[in-house]
C-alpha cells in the first residue's frame, strides 16, 4: 500500500500577479519545493494540507521534526521558527521577485481554484481578511511527488501563504476507497477547548490543526444546547488508538448537563459523502452509581440513534479514548448533531473532539504515455518553451499543446514550431496514439523520422526546416487520416512511398536532394499488391468451400446417427472416437476448448441415466470420460429461449479462464440441434443444498463457510481483475458456488456472464439473475458493475450467517428479503437473532461481526459505497484468522476492537448480549 500524504499550504497575500494567467504550480517532494527528488517517499505516510492565511501564520511549537516539509511560499529565505523550531524554507529561489503583502492588499475578494495533481481541491474565496484561510487533504501519495496548483481565479489574483506536507502514520485514516479519493478535512473541533488557538505540533505530533470550539466563525458551531459546560482534566489520557489524536484535545470537552449536547454548523462543498470520527474519553470521575449513557440523535436516519455510548465500558475505562466512527455516510450541508441522555443514564452526554472529512474523487491526470513524450520533448528545447509545470491537460492545459477531453485526458496537438528543440524526435512518439497535430518544424531536429505509423489519427505533420536524415518511412503512405505532410529542408533520402505521391496528402518533401519518388518502384510495387490481393481472394474462396463441405458433411452424419434414438435427447456423432482441439470458428473465436464428440458422451454418461440436477439452462447429469474424470454433463434444452449467444459465451469464455475457484469447463459438443457443457463433476453439489436442504448433506460449521466463502470470494475476484475484460457473473447464488470432494468451493455458471466492455465501468443490458439476489441498483437503472456482483455475493454472506434463504415471506413476514431483514437487526446491534442456530459450535461472536459488517456493505444501495471483491476477501480471512486464534481481536480483545471499528459496529457491540466473553453462545430462538 503507498503511503498517505497531507500537505499545507498558506495563503496570507496576493505574490504573484502572474498567477492568474494559467496555473501556478508547486511540486512537493520529500526534497523540498518545486523539485522532484527520489527518495524512499514512498515508504513513508504523508498529510498534505493547504492554509490561507490573511494576517498571521500559524504559531508555536517546539523542536524540528525532519519529514516535515514547510514552505513559505513568497519568502525570501530559509529560516527557522524560533517558538515551533520548525524550519521553513522560501519558495523564491527559482522564481522571479514576488510581491510581498506588505507591497499589495487584495483590493477584491480573492476567488481562486486549487488543484492538487488532477483533483479538484477546493474553491478558496477570502471572504474576511481577518481570518486564516486553511484548505487540508489528506491522501494516500500517489507517487514520489505531487502537484499543487492555483488557477482560474474569477476575482482577484491567487495567492498562497504556505504549503505544508505532514507524513502520517500508515494506518491513519485509511480508508477502504482510498483507491479512488481523498479525503478532505471539513471540520476538526477541540470541544472545550482552553483558548480560542489551534493545537498544533508539537501538541499534536502530527501537527494537525485541531480548531478550538471557542473560534466564531458565520454558521459554525451554532444552535449550542442550553446546560453545555466545559470541563477538562490534567491527567493524561491513553490516545492509543488509530488515529492517535493529540492528549491535550482529549484532556478537554463538553458535557450536557441538562441532558444534551447539539451544534450546528455548515460543511463547505456538502452534501456529500464524508467520513466522520467522535472521539470520546471520559475525563470526570464518576462515582459507582453514576452512568453517563447518551445516544446520538438524527431525526433524518432514525437508524444511527439506536446505538447507545458508554464511554468509561466501549473505552474499558475512564481516560481512555473511544473513536467510533462513520466510514461512509452522506452528509448535508447544514450538518445539525446532538447527543442525547438516556433514560436510565444520570450523567449528561460528553464529546471531547469531532472530525469530517469529504471523499474527493481523485481526478484522472494525462495519459502517462503521452506525458513522457512531453517531457522529452520539454527537456530538449533549449530555451523557448514555457517551463510549465504539473499535469500538461488539468487544470489548464500547457501552452503548446491541446487536450482531448477523454478521461484520462489525451494529447491531440504538439506545437512546438520555432522552439529551438534539438536532438532525435523521442520514440517514445508511437506510443501518442491520440494525436492529430505534430508541429516540430523549425527547429534543429536530427536523426530519423521516428515510428509513427499507429498514430492513425494524425492528420497533419510539420517537419519541415530541421536537420532530419535517413529515409522517409513508407508507412507514412498508410496513415489513414492523414491530409497534409511537410518534410521540406532537411536531409532525407532514398524513394519517397508512392501513396504519398497518388494526390490525396498534400504533401511536400523539397530540399532534401537525396529523396526521389521512383517510378519502376511504383510499378514493382503496384506488381507486388495486385499478386497479394490475387493469392488472398483464392486462399478465402478455397477456406470458405472447405467448411461449406465440412458442415453439410457433419450434419448428414448426425441425421443418419439420430434415427432410433430417443425424443428427448436427439443426438448426433462426429466420427471421430476421440477428443479434438478445436481452434477458430464461430464458436472458439477467443479461445480453445476440447471438443467431445456426442458418442464419448453418451458412453460417459451412460446414456444420459443419471440426472443430478436442472436449471434454467436444462437438465444436468453424471457422467465418467474414458480416461476416468467423473463430469457434470449440461444440456441446453430449449434452444429457442436460450439462444446459441448463451452457449458461445460460455464456451468462449469458459475456455479462457483458469482459477482454482472456478468450475472447469471440461469440454463441449455441439452437433447438429444440440449443445452441451461438459464440467469437472463436483462431488458436494452446491452450497445451496448445504445452507438449506437438510438430510444427506454434511453440516458446514463456521470456520467451514468462512473456507467457502473465501474461495468463492477468490473466484470471484478473479473474474472481476484476473481476467481482461473483467467479468461480471451476473447470477451469483449459493446454487452457483459448488463443493468439490474436499469441500472447497468453486464459482459455476457463467451462462449469464457478461465481458465488462474495455472503457467502460459498467454495460447496460437487460437485468437478469436471480430473485432475492438482484442488485436493485442495476435493476433499477439497467447499468451493470462488477458492484452487481458484490450485491448478490452480500445475500450470500447472509445465508452463510443466517442459514436462510434470501426470499421467504414466512421468514421475513412483509419485508420478505432477508437484505431489509438482516440489515434492521445488525444495525440495532441484535446479530444474535440473524445467527444460524445450527452454529452452536463456539464460532467467535468477532469473526461472525466481521462478516456481517461487510456484508452490510455489500449489499449497500449504491454501487459506490459496497466494497470491492479483495475487500470482502480480506474481511472473511481477518475472520477466520479470529476464528483460528491468531488474530488479536478475538474474544475479549476490546482494545483492538477499538482500533478497528466503525461506529456503526462499536455503536452496536454495546447492546449486542453476548459480548463480555467475545465468544458467541447462540440463545435459543
Ligand atoms: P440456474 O440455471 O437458474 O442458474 P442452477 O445454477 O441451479 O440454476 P445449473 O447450473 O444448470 O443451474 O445446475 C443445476 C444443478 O446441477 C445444480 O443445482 C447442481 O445440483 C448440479 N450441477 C451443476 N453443475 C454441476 C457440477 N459441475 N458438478 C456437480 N453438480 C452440478
Amino acid at each position: 500500500m503507498n503511503p498517505i500524504i497531507q500537505g499545507k499550504a498558506d495563503f496570507k497575500s496576493a505574490k504573484d500577479p502572474n498567477m492568474n494567467e494559467d496555473c501556478q504550480y508547486s511540486s512537493i517532494t520529500k526534497g523540498g519545493r518545486g523539485t522532484v527528488f527520489s527518495s524512499s517517499w514512498s515508504s513513508m505516510g504523508l498529510i498534505l494540507n493547504f492554509l490561507l492565511l490573511i494576517l498571521c501564520l500559524i504559531p508555536s511549537s517546539l523542536s524540528q521534526v525532519k519529514e516535515f516539509v514547510s514552505i513559505d511560499c513568497g519568502g525570501t529565505s530559509n529560516y527557522t521558527d524560533p517558538n515551533t523550531r520548525l524550519e521553513w524554507v522560501s519558495d523564491s529561489v527559482n522564481h522571479e521577485p514576488r510581491e510581498t503583502s506588505k507591497s499589495r492588499k487584495p483590493k477584491r475578494r480573492p476567488a481562486t481554484t486549487l488543484y492538487l495533481d488532477a483533483t479538484k481541491w477546493a474553491t478558496v474565496t477570502v471572504q474576511d481578511a481577518s481570518r486564516v484561510y486553511v484548505k487540508e487533504m489528506i491522501i494516500r501519495a500517489p507517487s514520489n511527488s505531487i502537484d499543487v496548483c492555483l488557477c482560474c481565479a474569477t476575482t482577484g489574483s491567487p495567492f498562497i501563504s504556505t504549503l505544508e506536507l505532514r507524513p502520517l502514520n500508515l494506518s491513519m485514516y485509511a480508508t477502504d476507497y482510498e483507491d479512488g479519493f481523498y479525503l478532505k478535512v471539513a471540520a476538526r473541533v477541540n470541544f472545550g477547548a482552553a483558548s480560542k488557538e489551534a493545537v498544533r505540533y508539537p501538541d499534536d505530533p502530527y501537527d494537525r490543526i485541531w480548531g478550538s470550539d471557542l473560534e466564531k466563525r458565520p454558521n459554525y458551531l451554532v444552535g449550542e444546547a442550553p446546560g453545555t459546560e466545559r470541563i477538562n482534566t490534567t491527567k493524561t489520557i491513553n490516545v492509543n488508538t488509530r488515529e492517535y489524536p493529540p492528549v491535550k484535545v482529549m484532556q478537554t470537552a463538553v458535557v450536557g448537563t441538562e441532558g444534551l449536547i447539539s451544534y450546528r454548523l455548515n460543511l463547505e462543498d456538502f452534501p456529500a459523502n464524508a467520513r466522520a470520527f467522535a472521539y470520546f474519553a471520559e475525563i470526570e470521575n464518576l462515582r459507582s452509581n453514576e452512568t453517563r449513557k447518551f445516544k446520538m440523535v438524527e431525526p433524518y436516519i432514525p437508524d444511527y440513534s439506536n446505538a447507545v455510548v458508554n464511554i468509561a465500558e466501549n473505552a474499558n475505562g475512564s481516560y481512555t479514548l473511544y473513536e467510533p466512527s462513520y466510514m461512509n455516510i452522506t452528509l448535508d450541508f447544514v450538518l445539525t448533531f446532538s447527543f442525547k441522555k438516556t433514560t436510565d443514564s444520570n450523567r449528561g452526554p460528553l464529546l471531547n473532539a469531532i472530525e469530517i472529512s469529504k471523499y474527493v474523487e481523485i481526478g484522472s491526470k494525462t495519459s502517462e504515455q503521452d506525458v513522457n513524450v512531453l517531457n522529452a520533448l520539454r527537456s530538449m528545447s533549449a530555451e523557448n518553451v514555457r517551463t510549465s509545470e504539473g499535469d500538461p491537460c488539468v487544470p489548464a492545459p500547457w501552452e503548446w499543446v491541446t487536450c482531448s477531453s477523454n478521461i484520462p485526458p489525451r494529447i491531440t496537438k504538439i506545437m512546438l514550431s520555432g522552439k529551438n528543440v534539438q536532438g532525435e524526435i523521442p520514440s517514445e512518439l508511437k506510443n501518442m496514439d491520440a494525436l492529430t497535430e505534430l508541429w516540430l518544424d523549425g527547429n534543429s531536429l536530427t536523426g530519423p523520422i521516428p515510428d509513427m505509423s499507429r498514430l492513425i489519427n494524425l492528420k497533419i505533420v510539420h517537419l519541415e526546416n530541421n536537420k532530419l536524415s535517413g529515409p522517409l518511412p513508407s508507412y507514412l503512405g498508410r496513415l489513414p487520416n492523414l491530409q497534409e505532410l511537410y518534410v521540406q529542408n532537411n536531409t532525407l533520402s532514398g524513394q519517397i512511398p508512392s501513396a504519398l505521391l497518388a494526390g490525396n496528402v498534400t504533401f511536400n518533401y523539397k530540399g532534401n536532394h537525396g529523396l526521389s519518388p521512383n517510378s519502376k518502384h511504383k510499378a514493382h510495387y503496384k506488381m507486388i499488391l495486385g499478386i497479394s490481393i490475387g493469392i488472398l481472394a483464392f486462399l478465402s474462396f478455397f477456406l470458405l468451400g472447405s467448411m461449406l463441405l465440412l458442415r453439410y458433411l457433419r450434419v448428414q452424419s448426425s441425421y443418419q446417427k439420430t434415427d432410433g434414438k430417443s425424443d428427448s435427447i436427439r443426438i448426433s456423432t462426429k466420427p471421430s472416437s476421440s477428443y479434438s482441439i478445436a481452434r477458430g470458428g464461430h464458436l472458439m473465436d477467443e479461445g480453445v476448448a476440447i471438443f467431445i464428440p456426442i458418442s464419448e458422451i453418451e458412453e460417459a454418461t451412460n446414456n444420459f441415466s443419471k440426472k443430478i440436477g436442472k436449471g434454467s439452462f436444462g437438465p444436468v447429469y453424471y457422467g465418467r470420460l474414458k480416461d476416468g474424470k467423473e463430469v457434470a454433463v449440461k444440456i441446453m434444452a430449449d434452444l429457442t429461449s436460450h439462444g446459441t449467444k448463451q452457449f458461445v459465451t460460455e464456451v468462449a469464455l469458459l475456455s479462457r479462464i483458469h482459477h482454482r475457484n472456478l468450475v472447469p469447463l471440461m469440454g463441449y459438443c455441439e452437433e447438429a440441434n444440440q449443445r452441451m457443457l461438459v464440467y469437472e463433476y463436483m462431488h458436494n453439489g452446491t452450497l445451496r443444498d448445504h445452507i438449506h436442504e437438510s438430510g444427506t448433506h454434511k453440516h458446514l460449521d463456521w470456520q467451514a463457510r468462512l473456507h467457502i466463502a473465501e474461495d468463492a470470494a477468490k473466484g470471484l475476484e478473479y473474474l472481476h481483475t484476473g481476467c481482461n475484460p473483467s467479468i461480471i457473473h451476473r447470477d451469483v447464488k449459493t446454487s452457483n458456488i459448488l463443493l468439490d470432494v474436499h469441500m472447497r468451493a468453486k464459482v459455476s455458471d457463467f451462462g449469464l456472464s457478461r465481458q465488462a466492455e474495455e472503457d467502460l465501468t459498467h454495460i447496460s443490458s437487460v437485468a437478469r439473475g436471480t430473485v432475492g439476489y438482484l442488485d436493485p441498483e442495476y435493476y433499477a437503472n439497467q447499468q451493470l458493475t462488477e458492484k452487481s456482483d458484490v450485491y448478490s455475493f452480500g445475500v450470500v454472506l447472509l445465508e452463510l450467517i443466517s442459514g436462510r434463504k434470501p426470499v421467504s415471506l414466512e421468514d421475513y413476514g412483509p419485508e420478505w428479503n432477508i437484505v431489509h431483514w438482516a440489515r434492521s437487526l445488525i444495525r440495532k446491534g441484535d446479530l444474535i437473532s440473524i445467527i444460524d442456530p445450527k452454529l452452536t459450535d463456539g464460532a467467535k461472536i468477532e469473526s461472525v461481526w466481521r462478516v456481517a459488517e461487510v456484508a452490510i456493505q455489500c449489499v449497500e444501495k449504491h454501487g459506490f459505497s459496497r466494497p470491492r471483491m479483495q475487500e470482502i476477501i480480506t474481511a472473511i480471512q481477518d475472520a477466520i484468522k479470529i476464528e483460528e486464534g491468531n488474530e488479536k481481536l478475538s474474544c475479549g480483545s476490546s482494545k483492538g476492537q477499538s482500533a478497528r471499528r466503525t461506529l456503526l459496529t462499536s455503536f452496536l457491540d454495546i447492546e449486542s448480549p453476548d459480548l463480555s466473553s467475545g465468544c458467541l453462545h447462540p440463545s435459543a430462538r
